[in-house]
C-alpha cells in the first residue's frame, strides 16, 4: 500500500530489503529515494539513506507541496535539489539512553535547498543570516513540515540543530 502510494507520486526510488540489526535498530519497509516529482520537474534528493516508507511518503508530499511551491512563491525559483544529512543511523537521541527515530529510519535531517537558479539556501547560514526572503522561506518550510510530521526540530530548538531540520513521523506535533 505505502509503496504503491509512493509510486503514484512519480518519485524515483528502490525498495530495500528488511534488516533487523538488534539493539532497537532496524531498517524495515524502507526505500532508497533518489528524486521527488515536483510540479514541473524532479527534485533531486542528496545524501539520503534508507527511509521507512510512511516517513518517505510524508517527506515526498512536503517536498512538493511545502518546499517546491514555497520556493517559487517566495524566492521566485523552483527547487532543484534538497540536500539531506542522512536518515537511518543506529543511535540514541543526543544526551539520552533512548533510541532516536533515526535508528528505525523514521527520521530525516535536512540541511539545504538548492534552487534551479543556482542559489543554495542552507539552514546553518541562512536561518539567521540569509536575506529577508531566504529567512522567510526557511520558516515557511519549517512550519509546513510541522503540519505534516509528528516532530520537527530546527535551529530554535537547540544548537545540535543549528545546521539542519530534523523531521520524524512520531510525536504529537512537537514543533520547535
Ligand atoms: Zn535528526
Amino acid at each position: 500500500m505505502c509503496l504503491a502510494a509512493i509510486t503514484e507520486t512519480g518519485s524515483r526510488y528502490s525498495p530495500l530489503p528488511d534488516e533487523y540489526k538488534g539493539n532497537g535498530c532496524a531498517i524495515a519497509r524502507a526505500i532508497q529515494l533518489s528524486a521527488v516529482r515536483g510540479d514541473a520537474s524532479d527534485l533531486g534528493i542528496s545524501n539520503i539513506g534508507p527511509v521507512q516508507c510512511e516517513t518517505a511518503k510524508i517527506f515526498i508530499a512536503w517536498a512538493r507541496f511545502g518546499v517546491d511551491r514555497a520556493a517559487r512563491k517566495i524566492l521566485g525559483s523552483p527547487v532543484n535539489r534538497i540536500e539531506t544529512m542522512g536518515s537511518y543511523s543506529c543511535r540514541n537521541v543526543a544526551g539520552t539512553s533512548r533510541r532516536s527515530a533515526h535508528a528505525t529510519a523514521q527520521a530525516i535531517d535536512i540541511g539545504a535547498f538548492v534552487l534551479e537558479d543556482g542559489r543554495r539556501i542552507d539552514v546553518y547560514g541562512d536561518w539567521s543570516g540569509g536575506t529577508r526572503e531566504e529567512r522567510e522561506f526557511l520558516r515557511v518550510v519549517h512550519n509546513s513540515a510541522c503540519r505534516r510530521f509528528g516532530t520537527v526540530l530546527g535551529p530554535d530548538y537547540n544548537s545540535d540543530h543549528r545546521d539542519h531540520f530534523h523531521v520524524e513521523i512520531g510525536g504529537r506535533g512537537f514543533c520547535r
